[in-house]
């Protein structure tokens, strides 16, 4: 492939629960009575926003409490899961799939988990139609609740598997290890699910192999730390498994200390498929050409290495052949 002329913009690692719109926490804290840090716009963001650096993957992901917290009802959760999509569209992305936790969103109020995943599906079915568009779902197992409550999570999940392509594990890498969740990656696995799991961001290589060998993820969000294990690195290749990065998140959790030392070039080098994406843009504050910005200005990736990465996401999309065939036209 030469040089590509097209800007096709696609986001696989998008978590709706982590993109909030400012002005929608505002909106829905009014509504439901719930007081967050400021109701001014401006400085609600200076707490909302990341700046810098936190000082791991669990003060990040503290941050993205705030967007579920005025989340109180089903109505509320239709909401967040329909903006997505439009701003997405807004944003210029081709196509995007979305993910979010059941459990994280039904938290603050004791929502039915069911009624969250309906309510969510509902609400990216409502914009898919009206924007003519194709956002996709990925359910996710929160694991920072424990084997129990991604068990609830997953027969919420499980019970409308026909409207969502992946189940992801997300949450606290360090603390609850993939082996604990095998059965419920078999499940899914079982009932036709694609498999993408968060690993090698708190966690080493090993834990990148677990998600592989015991949950069987074909597509792995993060993998930073997978870098320091060539032999892995080949494993990857060899077996196509993609990696989601997400450039500014990883520097966010203090994964990479210095955006210069991230291992996405190695990746490349690899010739494993890898692609770009947001993450969390409620806290993060960015957008998906911001990532690319930081790839070629701060990596110094050239055209060439930059096309490979919009190439590899039409590759690694969870599609259907006929699907990714309508992509690859726009790209080339
Ligand atoms: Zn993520």
């Amino acid at each position: 492939m030469g040089v590509c002329s097209s800007q096709i913009l696609i986001d696989l690692h998008r978590h709706l629960d982590g993109n909030v719109r400012l002005t929608t926490l505002l909106d829905l804290a009014e509504k439901n009575n719930i007081k967050l840090p400021s109701s001014d716009l401006e400085s609600l963001a200076s707490h909302v926003y990341i700046k810098g650096q936190t000082s791991s993957l669990l003060s990040f992901l503290e941050k993205l409490d705030y967007g579920v917290s005025v989340i109180a009802t089903l109505d509320d959760c239709k909401r967040i899961a329909y903006e997505n999509v439009i701003d997405a569209v807004l944003e210029g992305l081709q196509h995007t799939e979305l993910r979010f936790s059941p459990y994280y969103m039904a938290k603050s109020h004791n929502l039915p988990l069911y009624g969250v995943v309906e309510a969510v599906i509902d609400g990216v079915e409502t914009a898919n139609r009206e924007a003519n568009y194709n956002a996709k779902l990925i359910g996710i197992l929160s694991r920072t609740f424990g084997v129990d409550a991604c068990n609830a999570e997953l027969g919420a999940i499980l019970g409308h598997k026909e409207n969502i392509v992946a189940l992801d594990l997300a949450g606290d890498e360090l603390g609850f290890p993939a082996d604990l969740f095998q059965s419920h990656f078999n499940r899914a696995r079982d009932a036709g699910l694609n498999i993408t799991v968060h690993a090698g961001e708190a966690d080493g290589p090993e834990s990148v192999y677990n998600a592989i060998s015991l949950l069987g993820a074909t597509r792995i969000g993060h993998a930073v730390n997978a870098y320091k294990d060539p032999m892995l690195m080949e494993f990857m290749a060899k077996n196509k498994i993609g990696i989601e990065t997400c450039l500014l998140s990883n520097y966010q959790t203090h994964t990479v200390l210095n955006l210069k030392e991230h291992p996405l070039p190695i990746f490349l080098e690899y010739d494993i498929p890898v692609c770009l994406n947001t993450d969390d843009p409620g806290i993060s504050n960015n957008t998906l050409v911001s990532e690319y910005s930081l790839a070629k200005e701060i990596l110094g990736l050239k055209d060439e290495e930059i096309c490979r990465l919009q190439a590899n996401s039409i590759e690694m999309a969870f599609l259907s052949e006929e699907e990714k065939k309508r992509l690859r036209a726009i790209n080339s």
